[in-house]
C-alpha cells in the first residue's frame, strides 16, 4: 500500500524532511496535515471538473503508474473523487483496487487534464 502513490501531485516532493519518508508500510495511517488537505482539496475540485469538461468527451477517467505495483492503475473519475473525499475524512482509500477491466483508451495521466483545462480557460 502506498498512499503517496495515487496523488497527482506531491507537496513534499523537493522537500528533505518529506514526512512520507519516515513512515514504513507497518505503521498505522497518520492523518494528513493541513498542506495535504489542501492539496487534496484542489485535487478533488480538478477531478469534478475533469469529469465535467472531459466525460462528454469520451475520457472516463485517470491513469497513472504505480510505483509499488509497477502497472498503470485505471481510475475513474467517481472514483477518484471518493478516495479523495475518503483521504480528507482521514480514510485509507484503496488506491490499487482500480476500475475492474477498463477501456484503456478512455484514461489519460492528470497532466493531460490539467493541461486541457488550461488550453479552455486560455481560449
Ligand atoms: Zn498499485
Amino acid at each position: 500500500m502506498n498512499f503517496d502513490a495515487m496523488m497527482p501531485r506531491d507537496p513534499f516532493a523537493d522537500d528533505p524532511n518529506d514526512p512520507a519518508s519516515f513512515l514504513t508500510e507497518d505503521e498505522p495511517f497518520e492523518p494528513i496535515s493541513d498542506q495535504e488537505r489542501i492539496h487534496v482539496q484542489q485535487d478533488l475540485k480538478s477531478v469534478i471538473e475533469f469529469k465535467k469538461i472531459l466525460k462528454p468527451r469520451g475520457i472516463e477517467g485517470i491513469f497513472f503508474m504505480c510505483e509499488d505495483c509497477e502497472e498503470f492503475h485505471y481510475y475513474d473519475w467517481d472514483i477518484m473523487a471518493a478516495n479523495m473525499r475518503a483521504t480528507l475524512a482521514g480514510e485509507l482509500s484503496p488506491v490499487h483496487e482500480p476500475s475492474a477491466q477498463p477501456n484503456v483508451e478512455a484514461y489519460v495521466p492528470w497532466d493531460y487534464c490539467l493541461g486541457y483545462l488550461d488550453g479552455l480557460e486560455a481560449r
